[in-house]
């Protein structure tokens, strides 16, 4: 099992330099992600879910599949959430020219602008591939870069108990967690992030945690800039 990029020191250095990786706060509060839908069967689901625990979370949604289930999006915008820009296609923008990563950004932002009437604030890179190039086009356009500290790689689906093991080993407040309810292949089961967050929500909420939108999160930053 490869590491996740974000176990890696270094690489966390290197991106936390660059875009927003966590918030630093004082308050027991994490902001759950999740990545790649709207999915016909899990983002419901999941909505269901989060709305029977009260919580809030962040979905960065991919344009072609905002297309195909733009009442899926409707709802997820509807119950609160926020929704985050994850390009049209889920291709690696860092290898793209200027031109392409524009239009990534700008249809999928057309999208979802659509639908909720809202545009969105974030924007997390496909794969997390970055450069200093693409970054820049990225906050030209008016989005704020996003990657996440905890990123159990549950697409790959290696169980519940390890998804859940890697969650628990980061977890610390302002965390960004990155999840998935949508995938390449439509077909793609996500039974297993859905399992670890259903008990992982339930762990921290008996530990007092609360589930703010990223922009929630982000309002309960510490203010570094004013002395105490
Ligand atoms: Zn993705």
């Amino acid at each position: 099992m490869s590491p996740s990029l974000l176990d890696v020191p270094s690489v966390r250095e290197y991106l936390s330099r660059r875009l927003l990786c966590q918030v630093a706060t004082e308050h027991k509060a994490v902001a759950l992600t999740f990545d790649d839908g709207p999915h016909p069967r899990h983002t419901p689901w999941l909505l269901d879910m989060l709305t029977a625990k009260g919580l809030q979370a962040t979905f960065f949604v991919v344009g072609r599949r905002v297309r195909r289930y733009r009442d899926i999006l409707a709802r997820t915008h509807a119950a609160g959430h926020e929704i985050g820009n994850h390009g049209d296609h889920h291709v690696p923008l860092s290898a793209l020219p200027d031109a392409l990563v524009a239009r990534e950004l700008k249809v999928c932002g057309k999208l979802v602008q659509d639908v909720t009437g809202e545009r969105p604030r974030f924007m997390r890179p496909p794969m997390g591939w970055i450069n200093d190039r693409m970054l820049k086009v990225v906050r030209e356009h008016g989005y704020e870069p996003v990657i996440g500290s905890i990123h159990p790689q549950d697409s790959r689906q290696p169980g519940v108990e390890v998804i859940l093991r890697r969650l628990r080993r980061r977890l610390e407040p302002g965390a960004i967690i990155i999840l998935h309810d949508g995938g390449w292949r439509i077909g793609a089961s996500r039974q297993q992030s859905l399992r670890a967050i259903d008990t992982f929500t339930d762990e921290l909420l008996a530990q007092g945690y609360t589930f703010p939108t990223l922009s929630g999160l982000m309002a309960l930053a510490t203010n570094t800039k004013d002395p105490a």
